[in-house]
């Protein structure tokens, strides 16, 4: 075996050892409410496709023609040729839909967080994160090479004695809104509050807030009413409860311009392909008229929530449709998922490092287009595996 790869092989094996090997699994479906895994279909709580949106027929059909019309990929980056009229049309109905001057689209999540802290923070400043935040909000603070500080989860005493020691040109206050793993909610008045008394700059990143929360579905910031001068970096990725895939950026005409000028990830990459950017535009429309699928949902995770407490079951204190089941034993998580699964249910199995060591759980996440007796049959399917805390 060659020198790499046996270095790479002890890794691995040791990897295997703690039970934190990960796997794939080959999905023959597109993405609904069932998946259909090895010629079985398997209930799906496990997508991030909230609202149902990642196989609607209206989405598909604008994606198809868009193709026809403008083929298959961008071509190039934005900078260069790949910005089309559509890439255009869709990051003005962005804006719109934040109430922020300007949108600005970016191939992936990932990409926008890495390529956002790192054209607005450098080496004298300060980046301050939550403990739980999503990885690529951690990895962008790391490049920046920024001071890049984690306080305790959701803990904004914490976070003011951290500014109030800063003498840092910027400092910029980096957040989930609705937190990944966890399901619970960022607290942004606070945290707004904490930005303006340090003038450190607020980032949301509200992968999984967007499209659930809000009248409209405009994310947090829209339900709690915050404007852009207290989140003036807003973040939303498409991948999620859009159904479509990229994400965005919101805020000032100076922020975008900036972005434009010095975001890495945003000037050396090829634009996503225009007909993405076609069925995502149909997939907002759907988005802001439907209240119904947000009204579901809800009523789909209260019922939830009602039947886990009658089983006896601990879930952790999220109104949103991630409800995560702490199993103590992270070691545990792989066997009561591979049970569901063998009863016909697949949820999320989270192990480290993805959460804290000792924090493995069922990342449980419902959308509009499961129905009650789907939510039913996986309580049922949870109470039979008698595993009450
Ligand atoms: C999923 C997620 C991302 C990454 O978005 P992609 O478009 O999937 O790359 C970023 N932030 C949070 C909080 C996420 O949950």
């Amino acid at each position: 075996m060659p020198a790499m790869d046996a270095l790479l092989q002890a890794q691995l094996d040791q990897r295997r050892e703690q039970n934190l090997y990960r796997t794939r699994l080959n999905v023959a479906s597109g993405c609904a409410a069932t998946l259909q895994l090895g010629g079985r279909p398997l209930l799906n709580f496990c997508s991030n496709d909230y609202l149902g949106l990642a196989s609607h027929p209206d989405v598909s059909r604008a994606l198809k023609q868009a193709a026809d019309r403008f083929g298959t990929g961008s071509g190039a980056s934005h900078l260069i040729s790949g910005h089309s009229t559509v890439h255009h049309a869709l990051e003005e109905q962005l804006a719109d839909f934040t109430g922020r001057p300007r949108a600005l689209l970016y191939s992936t999540g990932y990409m926008a967080n890495m390529g956002v802290i790192n054209a607005l923070v450098g080496r004298r400043d300060l980046v301050l994160q939550d403990q739980l935040n999503h990885a690529s909000l951690l990895d962008g603070g790391r490049l920046s090479q920024a001071e890049c500080r984690r306080y305790k989860h959701a803990d904004y005493a914490a976070l003011e004695q951290r500014l109030t020691q800063s003498s840092a040109p910027r400092k910029l206050i980096v957040t989930d809104g609705v937190f990944s793993m966890d399901g619970d909610l960022a607290p942004l008045a606070q945290l707004c509050a904490s930005a303006e008394r340090h003038q450190a700059w607020l980032m949301v990143d509200d992968a999984h807030g967007f499209g659930v929360l809000g009248k409209q579905g405009g994310g947090l910031v829209e339900e709690l009413n915050l404007s852009i001068d207290q989140v003036p970096v807003l973040v939303g990725t498409l991948g999620k409860s859009v159904g479509t895939f990229g994400a965005f950026v919101a805020g000032s005409e100076a922020l975008i311009e900036t972005l434009i000028q010095f975001s890495r990830s945003y000037i050396y990459t090829t634009a996503m392909p225009p007909a993405i950017a076609a069925a995502t535009l149909a997939s907002l429309q759907i988005l802001r008229r439907e209240n119904w699928r947000r009204e579901k949902l809800q009523q789909l995770v209260g019922q939830f929530r009602r039947g886990a407490e009658q089983i006896g079951l601990s879930l952790m204190a999220s109104t949103t449709p991630i409800q995560p089941l702490l199993i103590n034993d992270d070691q545990k998580v792989m066997q009561v998922s591979l049970a569901l699964r063998e009863r016909g249910i697949w949820v999320g199995a989270i192990r480290p490092p993805t959460v804290p060591s000792g924090s493995g759980r069922l990342r449980i996440t419902f959308s509009a287009s499961h129905s009650e007796e789907q939510v039913d049959q996986l309580l049922d399917a949870l109470d039979r595996l008698g595993i009450s805390q």
